[in-house]
C-alpha cells in the first residue's frame, strides 16, 4: 500500500478519483452532491502534494466549509483558510 493509499484508507466516506492535469497549480477539489462527496487528486503532482490536497479536500468535507464559484469571495477564502488549517493539523 503506497502513503496515498493510506490516507485515502482514512476516509471510507468520500470517493476519490485520481486525474491528470497538466497545471502545475491544479491540485484538485472536492465536489459535493446530494448523497455524496467526490475528491479529485491531480495525480501529476508530486506526492507530498497530493497527500497535501488529500486531507486539504476532506478537510472541506469533513467540515462543510466550501467556497462559492469566486476565487476570492469572503466564503471561498474562509473556506480555503479552514481546509488549510485542517491539513496543516491532520495526523496520520
Ligand atoms: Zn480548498
Amino acid at each position: 500500500m503506497t502513503e496515498i493509499e493510506m490516507y485515502i484508507d482514512k476516509f471510507p466516506n468520500y470517493v476519490f478519483y485520481g486525474i491528470e492535469v497538466e497545471h502545475p497549480l491544479y491540485y484538485g477539489e472536492v465536489n459535493k452532491t446530494a448523497n455524496k462527496v467526490i475528491i479529485y487528486i491531480n495525480t501529476l503532482q508530486p506526492e507530498w502534494r497530493q497527500l497535501n490536497t488529500i486531507v486539504h479536500e476532506t478537510g472541506h468535507a469533513d467540515f462543510n466549509m466550501y467556497g462559492d464559484d469566486k476565487r476570492w469571495s469572503i466564503k471561498t477564502m474562509l473556506a480555503e483558510k479552514q481546509a488549510e488549517y485542517v491539513a496543516k493539523h491532520f495526523v496520520v
